[in-house]
Formats: C-alpha cells, sequence, structure tokens
C-alpha cells in the first residue's frame, strides 16, 4: 500500500465453519482464550513493496520456515481488545483508534513498520462482519480480539527484518470473573524487574511477557495470583503488573497512578479510568509510588483502595499484598467502593448501556 491508498480485503469464506450447533455449546462456556472463530485476517509487508495482500481468510495455522527471523530474535507485537454485543443487537469496540496507535508506536519501538492505524481498525471490522455469530450472548460475554505481527523473514542476522505477518484472530470470551468480582493478592518480586528505562516497557511485545513469566511462577509459588513489579533502577517505585495498571485511592478520594516514564505499559483501559475519575470529581495524580508508602499508608487507613486494570478483567480489586518478609491487606481485603462504581460505569459505557460523550465506543454493526 503506497501513501493514502486504502487496502482492501480479499475476502475468502471459510468453507468448512463450525456448525452451529458446535458453535452454540462452546459460546455456553467459552472460558478466556481457549475457543476461536472460524476467521482469521492476514495482512503481508515487504521492504520496497509495503503492505500487501490483505485477506480475511480461513483461520488456520501459518506455515513457518524455521529461520523466520521471530523465532530468533523476537520481532513480535500484539494487542488485545473486545467486541461487545449491545442490547440492541449490534456490536461495538472501545476504543480501536487508540489500540491502532499504541500498535504502531509499539511497532516503531521493535524496529518493525508501522501498519496504517485505518487500516488496523478496518481489518478488525472486517473479522467482527465475518465471525458476528461467535459473539456470546452469555452475561459479560464479549469477542476478544487478538491483532499482532511478527517478522516473518527467512534468514539469520541481527538487523530489523524486511518481511512481516500481520494476523488478526478472535476468541470468544465468558464473563472474567465468573461468579462475582473477587480481590486478586499479589506478590511484589524482589528479584525480578519488568522494564527499565530505555527498554521496551512501554511497547506491547511478547518479549515483555515471556521476561515476566518467572516472575508470575513465583507469585503463584507464594500463593498469589498476579505479580507487582517495581523499577528496574531503584527497585523502589511500583511500576505496574505482569499485564495490568495499578491504580492507588486514598481516604481523601484522591487517585494516584505511576506516571509514564517508558517502564510502564499505556493501558487504555488507564487513561479511560483517569479520565472518568476526573470527570466523577476526584483529584487525579500521575506520580511515582513507592512500595514503602504503599505499606505504610495501607497500614495507617489513608490508602482505602488498590486495583489493577487493562482490557482482560478491566478492573480488578486487590486485595492482598505479600513480599519477602510479610503481608498486608487492603481496605481489609474487600472490593473498595470507588473501584467497583467505576468498574460499573466502565462496564456500562463499554456495553452501550450508558451515554458515551467521549465517543469511545465505535459502532461496528
Ligand atoms: C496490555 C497491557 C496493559 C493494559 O492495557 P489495556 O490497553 O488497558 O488493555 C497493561 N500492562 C501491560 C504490560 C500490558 O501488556
Amino acid at each position: 500500500m503506497s501513501g493514502g491508498d486504502k487496502l482492501d480485503f480479499e475476502i475468502r469464506p471459510n468453507p468448512a465453519p463450525v456448525s452451529a450447533a458446535d458453535r452454540a455449546a462452546l459460546l455456553a462456556n467459552p472460558g478466556f482464550g481457549r475457543v476461536f472463530t472460524d476467521h482469521m485476517v492476514t495482512i503481508r509487508y515487504a521492504e520496497g513493496k509495503g503492505w500487501y495482500d490483505a485477506r480475511v481468510e480461513p483461520r488456520a495455522p501459518i506455515p513457518m520456515d524455521p529461520a523466520a527471523a521471530v523465532l530468533h530474535y523476537a520481532q513480535e507485537i500484539f494487542e488485545g481488545l473486545k467486541a461487545y454485543r449491545t442490547s440492541d443487537g449490534g456490536v461495538t469496540m472501545f476504543r480501536p483508534e487508540a489500540n491502532a496507535a499504541r500498535f504502531a508506536a509499539s511497532a516503531r519501538r521493535m524496529a518493525m513498520p508501522a501498519l496504517p492505524e485505518d487500516a488496523f481498525v478496518d481489518s478488525l471490522h472486517r473479522l467482527i462482519e465475518i465471525d458476528r455469530e461467535w459473539i456470546p450472548t452469555v452475561p459479560d460475554g464479549s469477542l476478544y480480539l487478538r491483532p499482532f505481527m511478527f517478522a516473518s523473514e527467512v534468514f539469520l542476522g541481527v538487523r530489523p527484518a524486511n518481511e512481516y505477518l500481520y494476523v488478526a484472530i478472535a476468541s470468544p470470551a465468558g464473563a472474567y470473573f465468573a461468579g462475582g468480582v473477587t480481590p486478586v493478592k499479589v506478590w511484589v518480586s524482589p528479584d525480578y524487574t519488568r522494564a527499565a528505562p530505555g527498554g521496551t516497557g512501554a511497547a506491547k511485545c511478547g518479549g515483555n511477557y515471556a521476561a515476566s513469566l518467572a516472575a508470575q511462577a513465583e507469585a503463584i509459588e507464594h500463593g498469589c495470583d498476579q505479580v507487582v513489579f517495581l523499577d528496574a533502577v531503584e527497585r523502589r517505585f511500583v511500576d505496574e503488573l505482569g499485564g495490568m495498571n495499578v491504580f492507588f485511592v486514598y481516604d481523601d478520594g484522591t487517585v494516584v497512578t505511576p506516571p509514564l516514564t517508558g517502564t510502564i505499559l499505556p493501558g487504555i483501559t488507564r487513561e479511560s479510568v483517569l479520565t472518568l475519575a476526573v470527570e466523577a470529581g476526584h483529584r487525579v495524580e500521575e506520580r511515582p509510588v513507592t512500595f514503602a508508602e504503599w505499606q505504610a499508608d495501607a497500614a495507617s487507613g489513608r490508602l482505602r483502595e488498590v486495583f489493577a486494570c487493562g482490557t482482560a478483567a478491566v478492573i480488578t480489586p486487590i486485595g492482598e499484598v505479600r513480599y519477602p518478609e510479610g503481608q498486608f491487606l487492603v481496605g481489609g481485603g474487600e472490593p473498595g467502593q470507588f473501584t467497583m462504581g467505576l468498574r460499573q460505569r466502565l462496564v456500562d459505557l463499554q456495553r452501550g448501556n450508558a451515554p458515551d460523550p467521549h465517543g469511545w465506543v465505535q459502532r461496528v454493526l
């Protein structure tokens, strides 16, 4: 695709889609990330040629040469967002342009070509249109969209690849918290960090997750659900969780989250929470928070609520914090009022059950 041309998608419908009966059985209890739809989008890139061969095609394995660059040097980025069925039978996405912009920013950090943002959004519209029957109707269900891109060029050598494949797949998801929202326990990792200044912490790349898995395993060994990472330089400041941003709510209503200094992933949920908190009349601060402060303010009761946020779980209360020397509760280990109220506001907005003054909700169908 050269400047300004719109990418045309060739549509190749799946000749053997999952039967309606099988699909209904899968959608009754899809869980998360286990069930996939009948189609995928693929777009290719080659240096000198640009973006080409945009297709909606049957979901299938991707043939790959053992020397494909991604398998060796991990040039890979991804996104995650959801499509929702609205009460009037329509379908919406939440802030897909923000995901498109972040995908382009991640690409630049990983020395990959940036997919034009309208092609990113368009690819998701095409996928949702053809697989619309896969959007769950169970309460709190959604169609999780996973666009990603990797270096497909066949070569061994340390330089940016000259060929890439963009793919978008979709996975029906049930309620993240079956049986109600329960606070999670988090483990503050003493050994591992997630991102250093100048590193890839602000890019949504697979490598960040690979690097977080040992810490996540450590969290689970200590009876926790998620890991909290401290900053890599001083090991004092709270960065974020493995895949969610973190917020602190104080007794005077102030809402605090660590600033985006390059080591934190700029979450779209994070940004939406900041906007909604200001609108609800809260004082909002993006400032560094030390773990010592977290401990002291939880002990004094000044810190009332802590929660994590991201697309998959929306907003998750944090009820207990563990670290090598001890553990403590936040808010008595119960979900807080601000956390749950904000969660509801966000969910109502995302599902089209509340007015959308920011134009965050994009109608697909
Ligand atoms: C994706 C992600 C988030 C959350 O971003 P959202 O846009 O809110 O889904 C937070 N932290 C990390 C490390 C992530 O990869």
